[in-house]
């Protein structure tokens, strides 16, 4: 089946979903979202975008940027990274403090806070001055250069993220961090603050279904980075919920608490979908049973 007509049978088979879950609240700025959206986007290896539903509305990335700096640190730093993070999924909550010290201070992956927090620190140190290289890095590889920090979901989490301060600290205490602790939480935060479509969400992951290549055909990652990193968002890149996400859906994912999820299709394409409403573990209701449609239909699954 043509993937427009998919994608737009899809938008209609979701709409019974659209009144479920919750949306986010733990920053205030993002209960701010009308609710009942739904967008879809994919982007195949050779460029080609086909969307439908609410794809072109900017919404908060917030933990779907981890992926972005987590190839970057790899890109610029190769694998060093793995000395301060392990690569296994935590069965703790995204934003769990206890694991963090039973664990000395080396955070089980890199897509749950803590780990993500020791990523920006690196990010922070490899890139010269650039405060926000996941801004930079989805601009290019959307091909949107008017992509921007949404500095009131900024402010907001800066006013309310006193856990991630406190794994800041620690991380910090156990000599974890190599920056100043505000500045590598600025750096997180404004990372996470980015507001981009699932088009642009598509285009910028077109890196992973493509063996590590930008869309100007250089090379960000070499074929065994991009796949390591498609495999920790198997295992690791939907919250508590990973074994369920493979059941359903079967491909690599990273979702955030915006109501985003990106989904590659290795060697074939890049997915992106949202939708504000939240289930209990914290993935987009509608975005998850949008991509378990995806997969069944076409067959496009790693399993
Ligand atoms: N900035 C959010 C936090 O640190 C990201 C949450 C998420 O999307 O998982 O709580």
């Amino acid at each position: 089946m043509e993937f427009q007509n998919l994608l737009d049978d899809i938008v209609g088979s979701i709409k019974p979903h659209l009144g479920e879950g919750n949306v986010a609240n733990s920053i205030p700025e993002l209960a701010a979202v009308e609710p009942n959206q739904f967008g879809i986007s994919v982007a195949t290896r050779e460029g080609e975008v086909y969307s439908s539903g609410d794809s072109e509305t900017p919404f908060s990335i917030q933990s779907i940027s981890k992926v972005f700096a987590l190839a970057l640190v790899l890109a610029c730093d190769g694998e060093s990274i793995w000395k301060r993070v392990f690569r296994e999924p935590s069965g703790n909550p995204f934003n769990s403090l206890v694991q963090l010290e039973h664990e000395n201070g080396i955070p089980r992956n890199p897509f749950i806070n803590a780990g993500a927090l020791v990523v920006a620190d690196r990010l922070l140190s490899v890139s010269a001055g650039e405060t926000n290289g996941v801004l930079g890095l989805l601009r290019d590889e959307s091909g949107n250069a008017v992509l921007q920090v949404d500095t009131g979901v900024a402010a907001s989490e800066s006013r309310h993220n006193h856990r991630n301060q406190a794994l800041a600290h620690f991380l910090a205490s156990c000599g974890n961090l190599d920056n100043p602790v505000d500045e590598v939480l600025d750096a997180y935060i404004n990372q996470c603050a980015v507001s981009a479509s699932c088009t642009d969400l598509a285009l910028a992951s077109r890196f992973l279904a493509a063996n590590g290549a930008r869309r100007d055909g250089a090379a960000l990652l070499d074929p065994h980075q991009t796949k390591r990193i498609n495999a920790m968002m198997v295992t690791c890149g939907t919250y508590d919920a990973a074994g369920e996400f493979a059941y359903r859906v079967g491909l690599p994912g990273k979702s955030g608490i915006g109501g985003g999820i990106i989904a590659v299709v290795p060697n074939n394409c890049a997915i992106c979908v949202w939708s504000p409403r939240l289930g209990s573990s914290g993935n987009s209701i509608a975005g998850v049973a949008a991509l378990d449609e995806f997969t069944s239909r076409t067959g496009l699954s790693i399993f």
